[in-house]
């Protein structure tokens, strides 16, 4: 543990890892952290906190962060150390001979979830007001984009219903595809907590994880249901509370399109959706099924917490509906202890998503085909924008292997080690003239880099995170930037570089200029985030204090859809060949990637990526615990060290993917959600073979 020295003074700041987005006092000896505690005025923790966030920050001293520019012709050359002005100049003259040679199109820009609002707010605007198009995307295309389409479709609004402190009245808990208490661990606790005071838990989840069964919590229904079957879940859900009369009538006809809930009520009850049809799908009891299902309609307040094991699916956006569907029919929206409520993985999901980084959203989810939205950003930046939505991701990596796409300004996300099929990235980028690189560390994405912009920890810069619950909190800065500036400011050099000044002189400018452009948030500022501690968008004249609850007398769209929910089965089959299904998930003590988290001094962080068997199917393949096995699917191999536990049921293998040379993502396959390309992470068939001790 790195605490040491007595403390000067501290600032108030939020934890750079998880969606539940805590709220610590950073003391400080100078310019050295000296520990980081828990604020007991945080909104989302009321001064708890987990491990990553109490002790994981050395990585912002780390000897690997790079703190001087760099550029280099080609990738297989050495790179040079530059001032920050060669760099901005050189990036900037290889976007413009790119797009005079190859075309506008031919660029674009990906943000991340560590971003702040700010720098995702900037980053976008440069993307669409002065490369002209509407190239940029950002890592939440990879885990909760289908929560953004499937939420905006049913209830008109791209984000979860309730603040995190509503569990606290629900009756009834499902999670689903969520691990709370090793990805949200303060959450977690608060989860438990009512648990403990006799509310009732459901789980479906492919593994048991911690919460089907632990010292002072047990789940009363694990709907163990196989990788790729969700669809199937809520359909079957679905169909009990149609056919057994649970469906709360009142409700659909006061707050919902009846026409849209006539067709999916006859939908589901079409005996194809009967927990005894689908439950085979699932390999779930149809018993489990039904009394599951009574129990979410019946069982007073009924909650639905859900992760990336919802969204990482061809059908992930299919399953968001389903989950609004259930929600509105049961009523279960709209006051405490209810609701939607999508886990976010990153601290800024939330944020990176609100602030337009999607090519087919400006900031506020408006779509870039509105025309009044359109014309009040041309209005604002002084630039003509397109109309036409930009280039997803997967898009790009496609257009660049193809030739059409050949430059990419990517800020604070790896996309070698977070997308699917790592190989086709890796090609994509090979294939690309200038890929521009903005981060702490030379991570795996700047290996294929020609400009390396170093970044600043969230130690170095102002600005704010957006948690899952919505909740805008501060960033304060507690040290100089090591490399100078803060990241906000390196892109907006750079677009003075491109001929485009933007005179920000504090992340709060970039704020009220989101304010004064986007209706939900248009009564944030940083002066009110200092009165109020944090703000649960949306804020403006008619919330002027934020929103904890959404939805209370009528949806965001107005009345709520329904969307029929047809379960199609995952085209990721096993094979003799490749006769099991890897799924994936994370550990408390790690974070994604771990570009952050290994780099921290404490040993809890030296772990490894280890897959898990069943007994059964490690017995038929010879394999004992701590055997090497080898790891192929279609795409790839790789190699990992062996658990067998019971966890996992036959037929199904576990693993994480925080440690480059494990390499998970050479393996996943290039499926993908069918609205937003969202990557099918969760099931991958494989086959696994016990290969020589390494
Ligand atoms: Fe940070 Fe999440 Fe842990 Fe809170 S629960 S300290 S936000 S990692």
């Amino acid at each position: 543990v790195i605490e040491h020295g007595v403390p000067e003074h501290s600032v108030t700041t939020t934890c750079a890892y998880c969606g539940v987005g805590c709220s610590f006092d950073a003391e400080m000896k100078g310019e050295e952290v000296v520990r980081m505690v828990p604020n007991k005025n945080g909104g989302a923790n009321h001064g708890h906190s987990c491990v990553k966030g109490r002790f994981a920050w050395g990585y912002a001293t780390h000897k690997d962060r790079i703190t001087t520019p760099m550029i280099r012709k080609s990738i297989h050359d050495e790179w040079q150390q530059v001032s920050w002005d060669e760099a901005f100049s050189y990036a900037a003259s290889e976007i413009t001979r790119i797009q005079a040679k190859y075309g506008k199109a031919s660029v674009g820009g990906i943000t991340s979830s560590r971003c702040t609002n700010e720098e995702v707010y900037v980053v976008q605007k440069l993307v669409r007001a002065v490369f002209g198009v509407n190239n940029v995307d950002t890592c939440a295309r990879v885990c909760h984009s289908p929560t953004g389409y499937g939420l905006k479709q049913t209830i008109g609004e791209s984000a979860g219903t309730q603040t995190f402190d509503s569990v606290m009245q629900s009756d009834v808990i499902f999670v689903i595809g969520a691990n709370p208490t090793d990805g949200h661990p303060v959450f977690a606790s608060q989860m438990k907590r009512r648990l403990r005071e006799g509310a009732k838990l459901i789980i479906a989840d492919p593994r048991a994880i911690d919460l089907v069964d632990s010292p002072h919590v047990k789940a009363d229904y694990h709907l163990k249901l196989q990788p790729g079957t969700n669809v199937a879940l809520i359909s079957a859900i679905a169909h009990v509370i149609v056919t057994e009369g649970l469906v709360n009538e009142e409700f659909v006809k006061e707050r919902c399109e009846w026409d849209s809930f006539v067709e999916w009520r006859d939908f589901v009850a079409l005996p194809q959706n009967s927990p005894e049809v689908l439950g085979l799908a699932m390999g779930v009891p149809a018993e489990e099924l039904r009394a599951a299902a009574r129990l979410y309609a019946t069982g007073g307040n009924a909650a639905i917490y859900y992760g990336l094991g919802v969204t990482e699916h061809s059908q992930g956006s299919t399953m968001v509906m389903g989950i609004a569907n259930l929600a509105m029919a049961t009523a279960n929206i709209g006051r405490e202890g209810v609701g939607v409520n999508p886990l976010r993985g990153q601290n800024n999901v939330q944020g990176s998503c609100d602030m337009g980084s999607m090519p087919h959203e400006y900031p506020g989810y408006r779509h870039v085909s509105d025309e009044a939205t359109r014309e009040l950003f041309e209005g604002a930046w002084g630039r003509p924008l397109s109309n036409d939505p930009g280039l997803r991701i997967p898009n790009m990596l496609d257009n660049a292997i193809e030739g059409s796409f050949k430059a990419i300004y990517c800020v604070g996300e790896d996309i070698v080690q977070s997308d699917p099929n790592t190989q086709h990235v890796t090609h994509a980028l090979e294939n690309m003239e200038c890929v521009i690189v903005q981060d702490l560390f030379l991570n795996e994405t700047a290996m294929f880099a020609h400009v390396f912009f170093p970044g600043a920890s969230f130690l170095e810069k102002s600005g704010t995170f957006t948690n899952a619950e919505r909740r805008i909190s501060p960033v304060r800065r507690v040290m100089t930037p090591k490399n100078g500036m803060e990241d906000w400011e390196v892109t907006a050099k750079f677009s003075n570089a491109l001929g485009y000044p933007m005179d920000y002189k504090h992340a709060s400018e970039i704020m009220d200029e989101v304010a004064s452009l986007t209706p939900t948030f248009k009564g944030v500022s940083f002066k009110k985030l200092d009165e109020l501690g944090s703000i649960q968008w949306p804020c403006n004249d008619e919330q002027p204090l934020g929103t904890p609850t959404m939805h209370i007398d009528e949806f965001v769209r107005g009345k709520g859809k329904f969307f029929v929910t047809q379960y199609v089965a995952t085209t990721e089959k096993v094979t003799p060949k490749f006769p099991l299904i890897l799924t994936t998930g994370r550990i408390l003590s790690q974070y994604n990637v771990g570009a952050q988290t290994r780099r921290t001094k404490n040993v809890a962080w030296h772990s490894e990526d280890i897959v898990e068997i069943h007994p059964h199917d490690a017995e038929e393949r010879g394999i004992s615990e701590g055997d090497w096995v080898g790891i192929a699917s279609r795409a790839g191999e790789t190699v990992l060290r062996v658990k067998i536990t019971e966890r996992v049921q036959p037929g199904v293998i576990y693993t994480t993917f925080h440690h480059p040379e494990s390499g998970a993502n050479v393996i996943t396959t290039e499926n993908s959600d069918w609205a937003t390309n969202c990557p099918e992470f969760k099931v991958t068939a494989v086959q696994v073979t016990r290969v020589n001790q390494l």
